[in-house]
């Protein structure tokens, strides 16, 4: 990307073992994701650009000579955020603040909507997929698999921190793939009303298929006061925030019911919110959320793509060539795609 709606594909050097802990793996499957769009909309001119993607699943095909968990040939998934997986905050489960980890498309790591890439910490990053040929599986198969990149275990890690109960009522604004995979996540967890705040009808049918009960199109102050209506005058226990607009979270904060959670998974596109007493400290409200580190995740969650329990794939609704990525990103833009899945 070399700024604002600006995106290229163009030839690179390919990827080398540099350390003797990272991999080279190819491409399987990669993606544009909601929060690509943020720079799409902002990112100053740049001369030299910036490798995108950090949404991957892929083949194992080198490995520096420390690697020990994962061989060539692997079919793995690749976290959005690389990580040692052994240091003091991977072992609490927060990877995306690994004391070795770091982000995609940044200094000598390239981005993950490529051919070819390399992963750092191989070891801890890389989790294989047992028992799947990735040239005989299904579009479906591979697409739910790489939701666990990223964007359904983005949802999982929201509804994860504000531990959604069975029995409880959860409201999800935003209708993009990640609010969507925290409704089917919350479903997971037993929320027993999960009311979906979004108002493209194509998407929100789909998050009453992932379990939403209610779904409700109305925005701000109309909005607010169509949930407190859906839930007796009480609010909603949980409060998932996937968009990352201030509008979104003066939502969040309106229907949230006292001594609930508002768990936010958007990237905030603000640094100043309000957390005073007509928001959150009149109500006792946590405020959580933040950068998923969905490698906590991924053990557990693969069992559940694999035997067919969860099928959060469903958020892609186009496939394209990586060539056309560009053309990608406008559909995502334009809304006329919800998640565009890459290949080669
Ligand atoms: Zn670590």
């Amino acid at each position: 990307m070399y700024g604002a709606g600006d995106v290229r594909v163009e030839n690179v050097p390919d990827p080398v073992i540099q350390q003797p802990t990272d991999a080279v793996v190819r491409i399987v499957r990669a993606c544009v994701c909601g929060s690509d769009l943020h720079p799409y909309h902002s990112m100053t001119e740049s001369s030299t650009g910036r490798r995108m993607g950090h949404e991957l699943i892929a083949v194992v095909e080198e490995t520096g000579a420390d690697v020990t968990t994962v061989r060539p040939g692997d079919f793995v998934v690749v976290p959005f955020v690389y990580s040692d997986n052994t240091c003091v905050f991977c072992r609490e489960g927060f990877q995306t603040s690994c004391q070795h980890g770091g982000f995609y498309g940044n200094g000598r790591v390239g981005g993950l909507q490529a051919e070819r890439a390399l992963i750092p910490q191989a070891d801890g990053t890389l989790v294989v997929v047992p028992g799947v040929d990735p040239d005989a599986a299904s579009d479906s198969l591979l697409a739910s698999l790489l939701t666990l990149s990223d964007v359904y275990l983005t949802g999982y890690h929201a509804a994860h921190l504000a531990r959604v109960r069975p029995g409880q009522t959860v409201t999800v604004v935003g209708d993009g793939a990640v609010g969507l995979s925290a409704v089917l996540a919350a479903r997971t967890l037993g929320a027993e009303r999960i009311i979906l705040m979004g108002r493209h009808t194509d998407r929100t049918d789909l998050g009453v298929e992932f379990g939403a009960t209610d779904v409700v199109a109305e925005r701000g102050a109309e909005g607010v006061a169509r949930v407190m209506d859906l839930t007796d005058g009480l609010g909603s226990h949980v409060v998932i925030e996937a968009v990352g607009h201030m509008p979104a979270y003066e939502q969040s904060y309106g229907v949230v019911r006292p001594g609930g959670v508002i768990s936010r998974v958007g990237v905030p596109q603000y640094e100043n919110a309000p957390v005073g007493f007509a928001s959150l400290f009149g109500k006792n409200i946590t405020l959580t959320g933040g950068v998923a580190p969905v490698r906590a995740y991924l053990e557990e969650a693969i069992p559940l793509v694999l035997d067919g329990t969860i099928e959060p794939g469903r958020v892609f609704d186009r496939i394209m060539p990586l060539a056309d990525a560009p053309a990608a990103y406008a559909a995502m833009d334009s809304r006329e795609a919800l998640k565009v899945m890459l290949t080669v």
